[in-house]
């Protein structure tokens, strides 16, 4: 990352994305973030991604963090995001960075780069990106609390995420999404839930 995080010195979850960092510099040797805005190669998928979806997706400089290889594209406000955020993106982007690896990139550019062939590829596309929403969830759940995790307004935003132009369409249907997000959170729940302790091992019984 070019220049140091600006957030808050007093936030509590710094040390916690800065560790996680540290984690991702040690298990990909090329990771990086770099600023959308430093990129040409941003900029030239902002020009296809207008184009595809007729200026539909007209936001990808500035609203969304993208994953290539190992390196991680952001919009230039990154750093003053909370670092709670920070962390919950950076936990999903890393799932991509994993998937770069496993599927190398002819495979991942044959999944998300031949978009207009909806039905071969937007499939592939939604297990990509639902296997890193998992994480999101995970992460909401680690620094936020169950209730956050809960919240329908993200269930709403991942949803919406599948359903819209956002990655060019992926046709899914909001229900399955849904009913996705439950499993997870459910799944969240179960192993959350503290060990019931032995009430047996009291001493005094
Ligand atoms: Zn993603």
């Amino acid at each position: 990352m070019s220049g140091a995080s600006a957030s808050a010195p007093g936030d509590p979850h710094e040390a916690l994305y800065q560790s996680f960092l540290d984690t991702l510099r040690a298990r990909h040797a090329g990771f990086r973030i770099v600023r959308k805005s430093e990129s040409p190669l941003s900029r030239v998928l902002d020009r296809a991604l207008r184009l595809i979806t007729g200026g539909r997706q007209s936001s990808f400089l500035d609203r969304y963090i993208t994953t290539l290889g190992a390196r991680v594209y952001v919009p230039d406000r990154w750093d003053a995001m909370p670092a709670a955020e920070r962390y919950c993106i950076m936990r999903h982007e890393a799932v991509h960075i994993a998937q770069f690896r496993r599927f190398t990139w002819p495979g991942m550019a044959l999944i998300y780069l031949l978009l207009p062939v909806p039905v071969l590829f937007a499939g592939g596309r939604a297990l990509i990106e639902w296997e890193a929403y998992r994480e999101t969830l995970a992460a909401t759940w680690e620094v936020r609390g169950p209730a956050a995790a809960r919240d329908p307004a993200l269930a709403e935003h991942i949803v919406r995420r599948f359903t819209g132009p956002d990655y060019v369409w992926m046709w899914v249907r909001a229900k399955t999404i849904r009913r996705a997000i439950g499993r997870t959170l459910d799944h969240l729940e179960a192993r959350s839930a503290p060990t019931a302790p032995a009430p047996a091992s009291d001493p005094r019984t």
